[in-house]
């Protein structure tokens, strides 16, 4: 486990149904190497659907939130409910991620889930970027949806990548690989290797103009965040990638821009490239916001250990507010988001948003009023590995055995300091969109 923490990305894929986010999670977990067969949901061999090595070891793995490397950053990726069938459970898992990457399918574009789901990423504030997949699909319109985020989502994408080509092998110009408009090349995928290579090549003439275009308009969309980059664009002056890859991350991070990508997860075109962006835009959480929540025991008390600066306080009577920053110096305290059977109990999924939770430690369930043991702790990792730690800090997503009475939303603290984190409505009937 990176002891840094600003190497940890707690990633969420969303989408509506068939949009391909399971092919999504399968692609991206087989191109960083953590799996070694690309599952096809087709042939009933993904890792959510079909593992016969998960379910004799009895770990729903995939379905909580597994770790696995990419460059230099550890990804944590959170299983967000499939189908928005419970709003409730997505709006939990969305609370629980620092980014997410939003996939929409090339052909049919932005369908009624995906306007729920940005709605509730809006809600939560989750920077996200967007991935139109299924560039290879008959009747794939990239532009189509590319208008459909801008105006149905009222979103601002920016366009850092555009397809070659659309649709599949028979039409005249098939969709065969992406230009990457930061770099200015074109980017292939030799068939076979379901995405574990990509080809780097200059960009054919006769798609020159085009991609200079493309360019130019990111550019031009950038300048709204960066004086700098408006500078260097009037003197058409040369615009370093650096400075680019500031700008999209600044304004990713901010919430201003949601970096539009592109490609076909079915045959793996894209995903290395998606990978890349998610570890170079997507905020790490030490940049995320402190969380909120009530003082439990009716006084906002200061953080002892801590400056008094790093708990903010208001006093408003009984249930006085108080926030944790994401430090694991301030007192812990943290979400159960889900629970799972495991090898001898129940795991609880926690994400720890302060302090610093430890094995064998007693915690305090300031919701229900409780003390609840915390023997072990586990990391699982998408290779299969599972790592039992000793202690996880703020910002990181743990497996917790040793629970009892704790469910699903319920807050977890620090028995000296409590504080019991905002908690999510939940709607009486949830109506089923699948
Ligand atoms: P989910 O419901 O969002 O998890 O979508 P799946 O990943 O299960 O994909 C739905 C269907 O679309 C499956 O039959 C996939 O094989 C197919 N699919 C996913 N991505 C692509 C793609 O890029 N191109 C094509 N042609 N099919 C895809």
């Amino acid at each position: 486990m990176p002891t840094d923490l600003t190497k940890i990305r707690n990633l969420g894929i969303i989408a509506h149904i068939d949009a391909g986010k399971t092919t999504v999670t399968e692609r991206m977990l087989y191109v960083s190497g953590a799996k070694h067969r690309a599952g096809e949901v087709d042939r009933g061999t993904t890792t959510t659907d079909d593992d016969a090595e998960e379910a004799e070891r009895g770990i729903t793995i995939y379905s909580a939130c597994v770790a696995f490397p990419w460059n230099d950053v550890q990804i944590n990726l959170i299983d967000t409910p499939g189908h928005v069938d419970f709003t409730a459970e997505v709006e939990r898992s969305l609370r629980v991620l620092d980014g997410a990457v939003i996939v929409f399918s090339g052909r049919e574009g932005v369908e009624a889930q995906s306007e729920t789901v940005w709605r509730q990423a809006n809600k939560y504030g989750v920077p996200r970027m967007a991935f139109i997949n299924k560039l290879d699909r008959e009747g794939a319109d990239f532009e189509a949806v590319l208008a459909e985020i801008k105006d149905r989502l009222h979103a601002t994408p920016v366009v850092l990548q555009i397809p070659v080509g659309l649709g599949p092998a028979h039409v005249d110009d098939p969709f065969r690989g992406i230009i990457d408009l930061i770099g200015m090349k074109m980017l292939t995928f030799p068939a076979g290797k379901a995405g574990r290579e990509v080809v780097v090549e200059e960009i054919p003439e006769d798609l020159q103009v085009n991609a200079s275009l493309w360019r130019e308009q990111m550019v031009e969309d950038l300048c709204n965040y960066s004086n700098k980059l408006m500078e260097l664009a009037l003197e058409e002056a040369e615009i370093p990638a650096k400075l680019l890859h500031e700008v999209i991350r600044d304004a990713t991070v901010h919430r201003q821009i949601q970096p539009l990508l592109c490609g076909s997860a079915l045959h793996g075109v894209g995903i290395q490239p998606l990978l890349d962006a998610v570890a170079a835009y997507l905020p790490n959480p030490m940049e995320m916001p402190p969380v909120e929540g009530l003082d439990p025991s009716g006084k906002a008390k200061s953080n002892k250990k801590g400056s008094k600066k790093a708990t903010e306080e208001e006093g408003t009577g009984d249930e006085a507010k108080i926030s944790r920053k994401p430090d694991p110096k301030e007192p812990f305290c943290g979400l159960v988001f889900k629970i799972l059977p495991y090898k001898t109990g129940d795991l609880y999924w926690v994400r720890v948003y302060s302090g610093t939770l430890k094995g064998n430690s007693r915690v305090f369930n300031p919701g229900k009023d409780i003390k609840e043991n915390v023997a072990q702790l586990w990391k699982i990792h998408a290779s299969k590995k599972e790592e039992q730690l000793d202690s996880v800090q703020a910002g990181d997503i743990v497996g917790v055995i040793g629970l009892r009475d704790s469910v699903t939303g319920d807050t977890l603290c620090d028995t000296r300091e409590p504080i019991l984190l905002e908690s999510i409505e939940f709607p009486e009937t949830v109506i089923s969109m699948a």
